[in-house]
């Protein structure tokens, strides 16, 4: 097992890393930006370093400033967390070639499954079923209005790098084909400097539903069922539950073993989570994600696992501490992510914090940076927090993120907590009868 490991990553996310590796025995090294220097992962690590300047492609994004941080502090394996470095696999490459290890999947996984083209194609031939679209990339207008035609609108055109929502356009008729086209292919290339895009019949009612999988890197893997993330605003998650609540045991099952199996089939390791559309009965590949996700915490509450402390461990060539078999659910948890934004318009508002408490007591969890005091900076995201629920059931889960979020006080600046208290008056919440686009409609009402 490692001694010691450094985590790059800030916010939430490096506590959480952080809190699993102290449990572990295992020492920890923050890094942070100079805008970071008062933050709660630094202050929580056993040691830390400065980076680099705010920008993060300076400081969280700098492979050298991140690699010399690990040879001046003796930290043998890197956590990335997710975003900045996560999923790149570049980076991965020069942490192997430092003799470190890097706590996830293969340059190669992150690689294949990094273009959405190449994942799609992947998980075609291991068996994965795939929303309906046009094989590989579509290099011309002309092509991709002759598709269009042949599919049937509406069609959704995608950047094979995009991410984050980011690089994808809806064409509703044959007339929004050419802007829909050029705009998808922009933001590609803008974003992540790759302007290939693919085309996907788009489902008009969809459940967004994402099966969490976990590999041991020696041809073994399991699934943690799934989580049902189709409360969006802008292709961005932003309330997500588990168990899902349209899914059956035996749906779970079924689509569960095909990921597992998936994956089993590639030698996966550690956590990643392959995300499809649900309509009708049917589930629909439309990428897969070679990190932690911010939503992970809903699968441990109800598995009562450690996702982390499995990374780390699977990392260091030791076994996962589970089998399939022993994974059974208990309950049903809910995570809402809590940002630094104004409503209605979800505009950024960092700042400091003048008076931070936590919700507590039985089947709650918060995952958050803030403290008294916090000045929020503007550089990074804008997620502050994520608060998590456990219950018995689903009802026992909104009941409780309602109490909770009635014990949360976050003053001096604006956040989405408003949002979650006027969702839980309403009633698809609580019979969980809601899609992909239940959120944005239900934002246009309430300008209106
Ligand atoms: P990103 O990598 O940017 O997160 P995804 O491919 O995971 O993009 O898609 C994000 C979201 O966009 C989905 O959860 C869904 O809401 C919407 N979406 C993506 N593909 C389709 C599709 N074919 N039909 C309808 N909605 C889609």
């Amino acid at each position: 097992m490692f001694n010691k490991i450094l985590v790059a990553n800030r916010g939430e996310i490096a506590l959480r890393v952080i809190r699993a590796a102290r449990e572990m025995g295992i020492a920890t090294v923050a890094v942070h930006s100079t805008a970071d220097a008062d933050a709660m992962h630094v202050r929580m690590a056993d040691e830390s370093v400065c980076i680099g300047p705010p920008s993060s492609t300076q400081s969280y994004l700098s492979f050298p400033a991140i690699i010399s941080a690990c040879e001046i502090t003796g930290a043998e394996a890197i956590h990335p967390g997710y975003g900045f470095l996560s999923e790149n696999a570049q980076f991965v490459q020069i942490v192997e070639d430092h003799d470190l290890t890097f706590i996830g999947p293969t340059a190669e996984h992150i690689r294949v499954m990094g273009d959405k083209i190449t994942a799609k194609d992947t998980m075609k031939a291991l068996g994965v079923p795939c929303v309906p679209g046009s094989d590989g990339g579509v290099p011309t207008l002309a092509e991709a209005q002759k598709l269009g035609e042949e599919m049937g609108y509406p069609v959704i055109i995608k950047a094979t790098a995009g991410g984050g929502g980011r690089g994808m356009k809806v064409a509703q008729t044959a007339a929004d084909m050419e802007s829909a086209f050029q705009t998808a292919r922009a933001e590609g290339k803008a974003a992540f400097g790759n302007d290939e895009v693919y085309i996907e019949k788009y489902l008009t009612t969809p459940r967004h539903i994402e099966i969490q999988v976990f590999g041991d890197g020696k041809g073994r893997a399991v699934h943690l069922g799934e989580r049902d993330c189709s409360l969006q605003r802008r292709h961005q998650k932003v309330f997500e539950e588990a168990p899902g609540p349209a899914i059956s045991a035996e749906e779970r099952a079924a689509i569960g073993k095909v990921c597992a199996d998936a994956v089993a089939k590639i030698n996966y390791i550690g956590a990643g989570t392959i995300e499809f559309l649900y309509e009708n009965g049917e589930f629909y590949f439309i990428e897969m994600n070679t990190r932690l996700q911010v939503e992970h915490p809903v699968t441990e509450a109800i598995f009562g696992v450690d996702l982390v402390r499995e990374q780390i461990q699977v990392a260091a060539g030791m076994e996962m501490s589970f089998v399939q078999e022993d994974l059974r659910i208990n309950g049903h948890s809910i995570e809402v992510r809590l940002n630094a934004e104004k409503l209605p318009n979800f505009s950024p508002s960092p700042g400091t914090i003048s008076q931070y408490h936590a919700p507590g007591g039985l089947g709650v969890r918060m995952d958050s940076a803030l403290y008294d005091g916090y000045s929020i900076p503007p550089y990074y995201d804008s997620l502050i927090g994520k608060l998590i629920v456990h219950g018995r059931d689903r009802a026992e889960a909104l009941a409780r993120l309602n109490r909770a979020l009635g014990e949360l006080i976050i003053d001096g600046i604006d956040t989405t907590v408003p949002l979650f208290h006027a969702l839980l008056a309403e009633k698809d919440i609580h019979t969980g009868d809601y899609n992909i686009h239940w959120l944005e409609h239900w934002l246009e009402k309430q300008d209106t």
